[in-house]
């Protein structure tokens, strides 16, 4: 039995259908590679604009969808689908583009709610206002990429954000209702182990509707990569992270969805590390941990002594 709140266990709360999500490129950029925020984009950020591996970016985004709805429904006939807007800031255009965008996948045939990936500082009050209405009538996730509470590190990755950037969002779209799904990365250079259970504490305390932790992972032709050939550090071993995120999810209220445990590149481009090939070896692992420990999701969550949106102040215990 698993030790924390799933994905997959969540959709089956939910819907009493099978439900699979398909990511979609639906042709975005994003203000930190187009000169808004930033040029050159994330560190880690590849030219799929951490996309899937699988998206086809040559299909359109409805074409993207019905090649996957066609290959899920062959294995299962019963399934519906949530469309995820993945890669780039999928946030990132006019209004009126985006409403036409997010109800016209609304409207496909078997799809059943969408998830939005995007940055903090992507989102205005209009955007939040269209989610706000859109999630009054179905499934709506937004994501949005943090990775780190630390400051300095968002600047070392080039983010060209702040963690303020992120609770101003965050308290933003919860003060609507909207369901959020915060991302970290475990791994980053320059971090501790005590920096990456600070960032999983604190986001613990935001109970965040969903949370995905990745793995850090290095591919062929990002700048992470070029940094990591001239000053190779510590890579975690598949022990070593196996034991940070059992650690992250002990951090995480029970309430908080598990949508990810870790991180998956491109095979053909993955530099290190090499364990992260096999997901479902280190996902039994992390749970066999908890186990181990006669542990579970939340037995080291400490809640914020007080955290209002409003304000966006948040106090540590
Ligand atoms: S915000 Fe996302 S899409 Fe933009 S550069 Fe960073 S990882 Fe890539």
């Amino acid at each position: 039995m698993l030790r924390y709140f799933s994905h997959n266990q969540h959709l089956k709360d939910i819907f009493d259908f099978p439900v699979a999500k398909v990511c979609i490129d639906a042709g975005f950029t994003c203000p930190n590679r187009d000169g808004s925020k930033g040029y050159g984009g994330c560190i880690y950020c590849n030219d799929k604009g951490s996309g899937a591996p699988y998206i086809k970016k040559d299909l359109s985004w409805i074409e993207q969808y019905e090649n996957s709805r066609n290959l899920l429904l062959k294995r299962n006939p019963d399934t519906k689908f949530i469309i995820y807007f993945q890669a780039f800031s999928n946030t990132y255009a006019p209004i009126d583009y985006l409403e036409n965008l997010y109800t016209s996948a609304l409207a496909l045939k078997d799809v059943v709610g969408i998830s939005i990936g995007t940055r903090p500082d992507c989102v205005t009050s209009g955007i939040l206002d269209l989610l706000r209405d859109l999630s009054k009538d179905t499934y709506l996730l937004l994501e949005y990429g943090l990775e780190s509470i630390h400051n300095k590190t968002l600047e070392f990755i080039n983010r060209q954000h702040t963690y303020g950037d992120l609770l101003a969002a965050y308290g933003e779209a919860k003060n609507r209702n909207i369901n959020v799904c915060l991302h970290i990365i475990n791994g980053l250079p320059g971090e501790s182990a005590t920096d990456i259970l600070e960032t999983a504490k604190t986001v613990g305390q935001l109970e965040p509707d969903g949370i995905k932790i990745h793995s850090l992972y290095i591919e062929t032709g990002t700048q992470l990569y070029n940094y990591y050939r001239k000053n190779p550090w510590h890579i975690f071993t598949e022990e070593e992270y196996v034991e940070i995120a059992a650690r992250c999810i002990e951090l995480m209220p029970q309430t908080t969805v598990i949508h990810r445990l870790i991180g998956e590149a491109i095979p053909d481009r993955l530099v290190v590390p090499e364990w992260s090939k096999n997901k479902h070896k280190v996902l039994n692992s992390i749970n066999k941990k908890l186990c181990e420990w006669k542990s579970r999701q939340g037995a080291k969550f400490i809640p914020a002594r007080s955290f209002k949106y409003k304000e966006l102040e948040i106090e540590h215990v």
